[in-house]
């Protein structure tokens, strides 16, 4: 049976979908506020998220954005009518669909089924070892390498580079990367994540001709599967 975990403090609406995906078969899982939403979505065993984004205690892109740091389960947003913002921060986020408010339960039930049938495990070559675009990490062994070739990095430029690729499309804001990499407590130059990028892109994208690392103006870095 796949179960679906619904984070959404309208009590109504949440009872509703509820009502209507225990019907379709799913075994549902309720949340009402964002920060229990969080902790349910983190103990994971899903097939699928149903996020509001106007939560509550966290918000429900702030709930995506830490599941996504280790686990790529389906997720469709629920947004207000007409937040475009809201849709497109979500999509960037690394969520899979949304759906506008209110809506109508078969279209939902649609998403959910095309969006199930659509998801396939994140890529992954063997064991600790993540790739895009010819670059392997390899994360035991603390080896990088470019179509087979070696590349020689700093144990930072290493960190940063693993933080990207392990969430891979999803759009990392440098204060992300700031506490993944350097930690909570870092004090110094805050243009340090800039200045690592530009070592990594002259270590593998300028060495090798490949397009690895993109800057997203006025937010931060992603790196992309074509
Ligand atoms: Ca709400």
């Amino acid at each position: 049976m796949q179960k679906i975990l619904i984070v959404e403090d309208e009590e109504k609406i949440a009872r509703f979908v509820e009502l209507e995906l225990t019907h379709e078969g799913y075994a549902v899982e309720k949340a009402t506020d964002g920060r229990r939403g969080l902790e349910l979505a983190e103990q994971g065993g899903f097939d699928l998220l149903l996020l509001d984004i106007m939560l509550p205690g966290i918000s429900g892109i702030e709930i995506l954005r830490r599941v996504r740091r280790e686990s790529d389960v389906p997720v469709i947003m629920l947004t207000a009518r007409d937040a475009v913002m809201d849709k497109v921060s979500g999509l960037d986020m690394g969520a899979d669909d949304y759906i506008t408010k209110p809506f109508a339960i078969e279209e939902l039930l649609a998403r959910i089924r095309v969006t199930l049938r659509n998801h396939k495990p994140a890529e992954k070559t063997a064991a600790g070892v993540l790739s895009c675009k010819g670059v392997t990490l390899d994360a035991d062994r603390f080896k990088v390498a470019c179509g087979g070739v070696p590349v020689e990095l700093t144990a930072k430029e290493f960190a940063l580079l693993q933080t990207l690729l392990q969430n891979k499309n999803i759009v990392m804001s440098r204060n992300t990367l700031l506490e993944n990499v350097w930690g909570y407590d870092y004090v110094g130059e805050t243009n340090i994540v800039d200045v690592y990028v530009r070592y990594l892109r002259q270590k593998i994208d300028e060495k090798f001709g490949v397009k690895l690392i993109s800057t997203v103006r006025g937010v931060g870095y992603v790196v992309k599967e074509d």
